[in-house]
């Protein structure tokens, strides 16, 4: 194949870590070509109001944002495609990438920003009623369930904010949470204990998702009393955490216990040269969409980095 067809720079995700390499990739006249993955926009597509991201000194819809990403992204001259990259091939010094349709895509560098999704509980019952009460996105499925009785587990930040949400569109909430304390930071924390409408069930987990086509109710145990309670609610909510989207890039990419891609101390570089990891996809750590677009920035310069060293222009 002729080098022509070798793309300088590929993107995989389009977080604000994807974008944001793209927006510095194309400034560098790497001319990005972007796949965006299944989730065009990423998590924050699944957010409503975003109060911490600088220079949005009234907040920001999530969605919003990752629109205004899209486009400035576009409009530095980035090459955005709708597509879904699921297996690599790391193995010599140009990259190949192939997507579900089975199409090969050559690049010099990868910037692999495909962020994380929402973990589950594990329960057979959660899997049968998904879609059918059950739901790990408040934002996506709330309205579905206005004026109902609703259920979510989880103690973070997340679940806070979700529960904070489902508060407005709920006459109560029932927040499942497996310890005695809260991982959430203060602020959110105070906001959900003062809210009238959460009701908060300490040292409890989720035995069981009841109803037969839809959620009917939750049965929740006390793990330190060892009461059984059953809960009627129409919708249940899962908020408890998310797993990094690296597999199509395991076999070549380190990553990991709980498979985060790790990154070189300082710097966006796997242990394949050439390929590069901003976002969530590799930081367990802070998961901020400033920080995202941080790294995705240090990835654009790290690959137009590589790309000198190996005499690419
Ligand atoms: P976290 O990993 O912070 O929290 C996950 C929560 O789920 C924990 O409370 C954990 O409990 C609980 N959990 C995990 N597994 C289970 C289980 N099997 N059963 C019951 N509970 C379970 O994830 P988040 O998604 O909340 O947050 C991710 C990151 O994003 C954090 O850094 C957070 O600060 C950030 N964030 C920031 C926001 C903002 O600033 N506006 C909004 C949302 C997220 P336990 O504590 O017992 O381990």
């Amino acid at each position: 194949m002729s080098d022509s067809k070798v793309h300088k720079c590929l993107i995989v995700g389009s977080g604000p870590a994807g974008y944001t390499a793209a927006i510095y990739a194309s400034r560098a006249n790497l001319f990005p070509v972007m796949y965006q993955g299944i989730e065009p926009g990423g998590q924050l597509m699944l957010t409503t109001e975003v109060e911490n991201y600088p220079g949005y000194p009234k907040g920001v819809q999530g969605p919003e944002m990752m629109e205004e990403f899209r486009q400035q992204a576009e409009r530095m001259g980035a090459d955005i495609k709708f597509g879904l990259i699921t297996k690599v091939n790391f193995e010599g010094p140009i990259h190949k990438l192939y997507l579900d349709s089975g199409e090969e895509l050559l690049a010099h560098t990868v910037i692999i920003a495909t962020g994380a999704a929402a973990k589950w509980l594990g329960l057979p019952s959660e899997q049968r009623l998904n879609g059918s009460g059950v739901s790990a996105c408040a934002v996506c499925d709330g309205f579905f369930y206005k004026g109902q009785e609703l259920a979510i587990v989880g103690a973070g930040d997340t679940a806070c904010e979700e529960a904070l949400y489902l508060s407005n569109l709920s006459p109560m909430v029932h927040m499942i949470v497996r310890r005695d304390k809260m991982r959430a930071s203060a602020v959110m924390q105070e906001r959900v204990l003062k809210n009238p409408k959460i009701k908060v069930y300490w040292n409890s987990e989720t035995m069981e998702i009841l109803g037969d086509k839809l959620v009917e109710g939750v049965r929740i145990i006390n793990n330190v009393t060892n009461e059984v309670t059953d809960i009627p609610v129409k919708g249940f909510f899962v908020a408890i955490g998310h797993q990094p989207n690296a597999l199509p890039f395991k076999d070549y990419i380190d990553t990991d216990e709980q498979g985060y891609i790790k990154t070189i101390c300082g710097s966006t570089r796997t242990n394949v040269a050439g390929v590069f990891a901003a976002g969530d996809v590799q930081d367990k750590t802070y998961r901020q969409a400033v920080t995202a677009a941080g790294s995705g920035c240090m990835a654009a310069l790290d690959a137009e980095r590589y790309l000198s060293a190996i005499g690419v222009h």
